[in-house]
């Protein structure tokens, strides 16, 4: 798909909801289209030991959220550095705003480069499916892909299907961290997804599985941002 005009997207969804996977399918569609993952980011930095990174580490294991403060800047500086605070770049943001404040701080960003989103697609899967997924997922953590051992398998096991490095396990995908990271985004969520509301630009897709989801997603966006 070829975008006719510039899309600057947020996909809301629990965790383990599949917003890594629509996105690299979504990227692979759509050349026009950059991604930022809030989650990969700060596991690139837990990942090269950075002094933000043990910060970062400390929020991560535990299931809590990073101050608002910090994340904005995270993502917006990344945001500037890659050059898509324009008015014709195209991109989607996976895991960040999280919070009403994450939002609002972003919005006040981006409309100083007339960049503000305009679509936000809430990924809806039934809560049994998401706890199943999560003791099967595996992580190449350099790009951010994701493996599932049943859905997905990487083609060789252990290793990352591009650049052949080792896959790990998130050290925050134990049951015990992720029901809580799974409250966390539950009690975020209603005022995250008002504020979109009032701003007309919230969907929602629903399916159990990432194939159902992705040709809605798709459609979706091809309907309002693709060439017809
Ligand atoms: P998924 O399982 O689909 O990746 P998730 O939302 O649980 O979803 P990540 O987005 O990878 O996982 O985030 C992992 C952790 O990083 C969070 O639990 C939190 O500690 C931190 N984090 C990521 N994004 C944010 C954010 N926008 N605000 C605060 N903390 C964040
Ligand atoms: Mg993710």
């Amino acid at each position: 798909m070829s975008l006719v005009k510039p899309l600057r997207l947020l996909l809301l969804g629990a965790p383990g909801s599949g917003k890594g996977t629509q996105t690299s399918r979504l990227l692979k569609k759509i050349p026009q289209l950059h991604s930022i993952s809030s989650g990969d980011l700060l596991r690139q930095e837990v990942k090269h030991n950075s002094g933000f990174g043990s910060i970062a580490f400390n929020y991560i294991s535990q299931g809590k959220l990073l101050p608002d403060e910090l994340m904005t800047k995270l993502v917006v500086t990344n945001l500037k550095q890659s050059g898509w605070l324009a008015p014709d770049a195209s991109w989607l943001l996976d895991g960040f705003p999280r919070t009403s404040t994450q939002a609002e701080a972003l919005n006040k960003d981006l409309q100083t480069y007339r960049a503000e989103l305009n679509l936000v697609v809430e990924l809806d899967v039934p809560e049994s499916v998401i706890l199943e997924r999560i003791e099967n997922r595996f992580v190449h953590v350099p790009s951010g892909r994701v493996y599932n051992l049943q859905y997905n398998p990487p083609k060789v096991a252990g290793k990352d299907d591009v650049t052949g490095e080792p896959l790990t396990k998130r050290s925050d995908d134990t049951a015990e961290v992720f029901s809580k990271r799974l409250k966390q985004y539950k009690s975020t969520l209603a005022p995250l997804k008002e504020y979109y509301i009032n701003k007309g630009i919230l969907q929602m897709v629903s399916g159990e599985t990432s194939d159902i989801i992705f040709p809605k997603l798709y459609d979706l966006i091809e309907r309002e941002f693709g060439a017809h």
